[in-house]
């Protein structure tokens, strides 16, 4: 974050002499602020990391542990005194402190009491929390950290589980041909919020998982999030092969073995660690099916301690079982063939008293087609008693896309649900827009940000002051730009014009439309260059410019998504594209964070109905921007002709060309004919009136709906507290 980008919370204390305090109890109370991820979504305790050493603060990701690590005591101390950060520091720690301590006044207090004993236990392969915390690739990941955070917030009795990887996902860069580079760099476990998990005699946790080739260790790590209290499997000890050791380095790398090998190790070892903890889940949740072998581990347990039969332990352990699916993608969904299966989950079937066959039944349509591989996704639908999708579309095409694991059922009876994904809003929201919204909404909204009533408020702002507060988050998202594309240019050795014609790219004043996500060819990345010479003219209209703002990671084995990737950081080279169109690299949270903040239109183009939801589009709402999307995923069910833009009218040829090529000419259309007119229509004191109504109705009516609250309540509601009550509900199981 930049360094003007959050100005102190506090008000300005008296000027403390540092050597009244002790240093080393100032650094110590930092240390403790950075220990929990809580400091993450406070603005307030950001800037006062930041403001210890700004610069050094940007150059190591903006992580406070590695940024104390630097710092003697007596120089926090010193600085503090000179930035007057001692009350803030205090402050920062008081307020914590009774976040930690003051569970009873919350929501999942009074909704969700039944867990307090048996708490949620959330898995997913992957967690995104913060740019310094690398675990994670993507939007799954942002997913589960948003999730976990809204637990937190709300405070729902949950536990989270993942793996720990100490490369995480890879960083990019464009070489000079513009063709992806992924580098993996290590991540030093002391710079992180981490300490090792430990049983209740104080000794770490390991866990053992056998498989027919040896067995395969896992340390567990914890992490704290707020309230929530996150466990990550780690397979780097001594006691595995050399290769094992590296088996959990890198998020989605590696071969099938690597992939089967990873998900035993989240699902199984996961559910062992929660024994060795003392936690008794009242409800397992698999975020996707990479985790769906845990309640394997979890039958075994009960028949274990209940003396019951596979078959009576499955329908207990289904009963607490939720499981979220997230694509129709078909590649999107793990399968292994049977032989890698029996290597790796032989002994716990033996355990299980189940057959060879009997096991590749759950992961199969047909229990009995030997050809048929073994997928996460059916074993997870047929292990769990609750299944959802994430959006309201991708519910009905879940239910169409496994309405064959329930041939009696009509297609609207097949029991798949949705639970549309929300975004945690203090992650996304800009410090401006936060002071925006408190001086408009009421002191209390960030208690009730789930609550739709709050943002009606929102209709009450001053338009000037709403574009005013957008446009400094845009100025700010355009010097980021330039400062990272200067960068790019610089560490590719191209010539000092190049450095300086990015320093001084982009206008102020055009129509800034951003777009950024996976470079998957079904998110059709080049969509607006099918046609392109109305996208040139569109680009180089003199009375009203537009510019581009691109970024996104291809998965490191799909070329055609890295060739989407080249095609358009290219553009750069021809003199009609060049500073209006432009490649950010290393696509992560902090980008992504100043793209959603500070652009005037997020472009969404998927080949419908393949995107499952999307959030991005949902972080852009809250800070004003106006989304321009096909009608997939959650804008399918948010649009409501006023809060935005449509592309098309929700509907598709079964002939993906001809999709392709319709869609194509739309979003032309809507950008030439709608956004742009919209956009540059000004009143005598220069305010796009109507243009600022959308954008005050974009936030009325979705923010508190696209929430991660309003998520994390209805997975409770409808969910969790049936999963862990034990009733009954009008579920079938396949
Ligand atoms: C929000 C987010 C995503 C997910 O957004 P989509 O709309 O699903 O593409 C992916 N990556 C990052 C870094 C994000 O912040």
């Amino acid at each position: 974050m930049s360094q003007t980008e959050i100005p102190s919370a506090a008000p300005s204390p008296a000027r403390v002499d540092w050597t009244e305090v002790a240093p080393q109890a100032l650094y110590d109370k930092c240390k403790a602020l950075a220990s929990n991820l809580w400091w993450s979504w406070h603005p307030e305790v950001v800037s006062l990391f930041r403001d210890l050493d700004p610069l050094r603060w940007r150059q190591l990701d903006h992580n406070p542990i590695a940024l104390l690590a630097e710092m003697t005591p007596e120089q926090v101390a010193e600085r503090a005194s000179e930035m007057v950060l001692y009350t803030r520091i205090n402050q920062a720690q008081r307020r914590l402190n009774d976040y930690l301590n003051n569970m009873q006044t919350s929501w999942g207090a009074r909704h969700a009491g039944v867990l307090g004993s048996k708490p949620v236990a959330y898995f997913s392969a992957e967690f995104g929390i913060h740019e310094s915390v690398p675990i994670y690739s993507g939007g799954l990941g942002v997913l589960s950290g948003d999730h976990i955070k809204s637990a937190s917030g709300l405070g729902i009795p949950l536990v989270a589980i993942g793996l720990f990887y100490d490369q995480g996902y890879f960083r990019q860069h464009l070489d000079a041909q513009g063709w992806q580079q992924e580098e993996y760099l290590d991540t030093k476990i002391k710079d992180l919020a981490m300490e090792p998990a430990r049983d209740s005699d104080d000794r770490p946790i390991t866990v053992s998982i056998d498989t027919l080739e040896g067995q395969l260790q896992a340390k567990v790590w914890l992490m704290r999030v707020g309230r929530v209290r996150l466990y990550l499997l780690d397979c780097d000890v001594g006691g595995n092969l050399p290769e094992d050791r590296e088996l959990t380095s890198r998020l989605y790398g590696g071969d099938v073995r690597t992939r089967i090998r990873q998900e035993l190790v989240l699902g199984v070892g996961g559910v062992k660690a929660l024994r060795a903890l003392g936690i008794h889940p009242g409800a397992y949740h698999l975020n996707e099916g990479h985790s769906a072998f845990a309640p394997l581990e979890a039958i075994r347990e009960k028949m274990e301690d209940d003396g019951l039969s596979f078959d009576d332990a499955l329908r207990e352990i289904a009963q607490h079982t939720v499981f979220t699916t997230h694509t129709p993608v078909p590649a999107g969904h793990d399968r292994f063939e049977g032989a890698l299966v029996e290597e790796h989950l032989g002994p716990l079937r033996r355990q299980l008293g189940i057959s060879y066959e009997q096991l590749m039944g759950l992961g199969r349509v047909e229990p009995q087609n030997e050809s048929e591989s073994f997928c996460m996704t059916v074993i997870g639908l047929k292990l769990s008693r609750r299944a959802n999708a994430v959006s309201s579309l991708h519910g009905y095409v879940s239910r169409r896309m496994w309405a064959h694991l329930w041939p009696w059922r009509a297609e609207e009876e097949i029991p798949i649900g949705h639970i549309t994904n929300g975004v945690h809003v203090p992650s996304w929201l800009a410090f401006p827009m936060q002071l925006l919204y408190d001086k408009y909404l009421g002191p209390d909204w960030q208690q009730n940000m789930g609550d739709p009533e709050v943002w009606q408020e929102i209709y009450k702002v001053d338009p000037g002051e709403l574009w005013e507060t957008h446009n400094v988050l845009k100025s700010r998202l355009l010097d980021f730009v330039r400062r990272r594309v200067s960068r790019q240019c610089r560490k590719r050795n191209e010539d000092e014009s190049a450095v300086e014609s990015a320093r001084n790219m982009l206008n102020p004043n055009a129509l800034t439309i951003g777009f950024a996500r996976r470079f998957a060819t079904y998110k059709r990345a080049d969509l607006l260059l099918q046609n392109l010479d109305a996208f040139v003219e569109l680009l180089n209209d003199p009375k009203r410019p537009v510019q581009f703002i691109f970024a996104g990671k291809a998965h490191p084995a799909d070329e055609p998504g890295k060739k989407l990737i080249q095609k358009i950081a290219n553009l750069r080279h021809d003199p009609l594209f060049r500073g209006r169109v432009v490649f950010v690299e290393d696509y992560e949270i902090n980008v992504g964070r100043h793209l959603v903040q500070g652009v005037d239109v997020w472009l969404n183009n998927p080949r419908r109905p393949l995107e499952a939801s999307g959030t991005s589009g949902q972080k852009v709402v809250l800070n004003g921007g106006l989304n321009c999307s096909v009608l997939d995923g959650w804008w399918a069910e948010a649009y409501n002709g006023r809060n935005g833009f449509a592309i098309g009218h929700g509907s598709q040829h079964v002939d993906t060309q001809v999709s392709d090529a319709r869609d194509a000419d739309e979003v032309t259309r809507v950008l030439k004919e709608e956004v742009i007119p919209l956009f540059y229509q000004r009143d005598v004191d220069g305010l796009p009136r109507q243009w600022i109504d959308r954008m005050a109705n974009s936030i009325a009516t979705l923010a508190a709906r696209f929430s991660a609250h309003r998520m994390v309540m209805d997975y409770v509601e409808q969910c969790y507290l049936v999963a862990a009550g034990g009733q009954s509900s009008d579920m079938k199981m396949p």
